[in-house]
């Protein structure tokens, strides 16, 4: 039974903010994104032992973007496998998220899995092991989660690829490296899919659970890797799962998590809890800003994080 009350915590926090806390830019890179109220913020704090603490704009829907990486690498462990780790390194890449000097240096080897060039030969690996890419892999996250409402935004996707310009260098970069084998098109196609996944703060606390509890999702009872791959994932995001600010998150917060430019935060606390919080505008690193904060707070307030 946990006994602290974070939904307390979560008022606190939030009455604490002041007007320069309200700072940050909305991305506007991919055009869909920039129709976002900037003012929203919500969070959702799920325990192991299935209590709830939420807060805000919890409930809504939003482009979950980069975040779906780590779904997309848990199902690429599933049907690929320890091979994955021969395409992509887990490295932090010290760079921006859709950096290609890097890349080239690197041979077409991305750092990690939570970069854009990482995920991208994850969707080259998923395509080439499903028969339906697309539909396996929502079909996955529904499994995982319980929530069989999740979906992919079309309109999202339409946007990243009418912009898309420099994920399709990375894609072609490591094509001409030999780290894609499949058709450049149809490897950004399921990428931008992946991106423009929606889900709420709540639906993200119960769709990663299964990383605060060895694999398994306890709400669901529904064993989604295991623990020893659990484990891995987790140091994936603890080390890369923040752009080139990973270091500045693991400093400030001190747990394993994964941001997206949709202004979502998730961080997982091994044996506790999974919480996600949503708040759009971005700092300079592409972080959301009171995400951050939020999430600074708490680790702050409780005195617990994984350090
Ligand atoms: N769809 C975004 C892109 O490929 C994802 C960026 C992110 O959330 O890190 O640029």
């Amino acid at each position: 039974m946990s006994v602290i009350d974070y939904q307390k915590i979560f008022h606190h926090i939030v009455a604490g903010f002041k007007d320069d806390d309200d700072c940050g830019k909305v991305a506007t890179y991919i055009p869909e994104l920039a129709n976002v109220d900037p003012k929203k913020l919500g969070i959702h704090l799920t325990t192991v032992e299935n209590n709830h603490f939420c807060f805000g704009d919890s409930n809504e829907k939003f482009s979950i973007q980069s975040i779906s990486k780590v779904l997309s690498l848990t199902l690429a462990l599933k049907v690929v496998g320890e091979e994955v780790w021969d395409r992509v390194g887990v490295e932090p890449s010290g760079s921006a998220f859709n950096s290609l000097v890097q890349l080239e240096y690197e041979k077409g080897i991305p750092r990690n899995p939570m970069i854009n060039a990482g995920a991208i030969v994850i969707c080259d690996f998923l395509l080439s092991c499903l028969d339906n890419p697309k539909y396996e892999l929502l079909e996955f996250i529904r499994k995982i989660s319980g929530i069989a409402s999740i979906d992919y935004s079309v309109k999202v996707a339409e946007s990243e690829v009418q912009t898309g310009f420099r994920n399709y260098s990375l894609a072609n970069l490591m094509k001409g490296f030999g780290n894609i084998d499949n058709d450049i098109e149809a490897v950004m196609d399921l990428y931008f899919h992946l991106c423009s996944i929606e889900m709420s703060c709540k639906e993200l606390a119960q769709a990663f659970l299964f990383l605060a509890a060895d694999g398994i999702n306890p709400i669901i009872n529904e064993t989604v890797i295991s623990p020893g791959r659990t484990k891995r994932v987790n140091a994936i995001m603890q080390m890369c799962g923040f752009y080139d600010e990973a270091g500045e998150f693991a400093f400030r917060v001190g747990l394993p998590g994964k941001s997206g430019v949709g202004g979502g935060i998730v961080a997982v606390h091994p044996g506790k809890y999974c919480i996600a919080v949503w708040s759009p505008k971005l700092n300079k690193n592409g972080n959301s800003y009171r995400g951050m904060r939020v999430l600074e707070e708490l680790t702050t307030k409780t005195q617990l994080s994984i350090f």
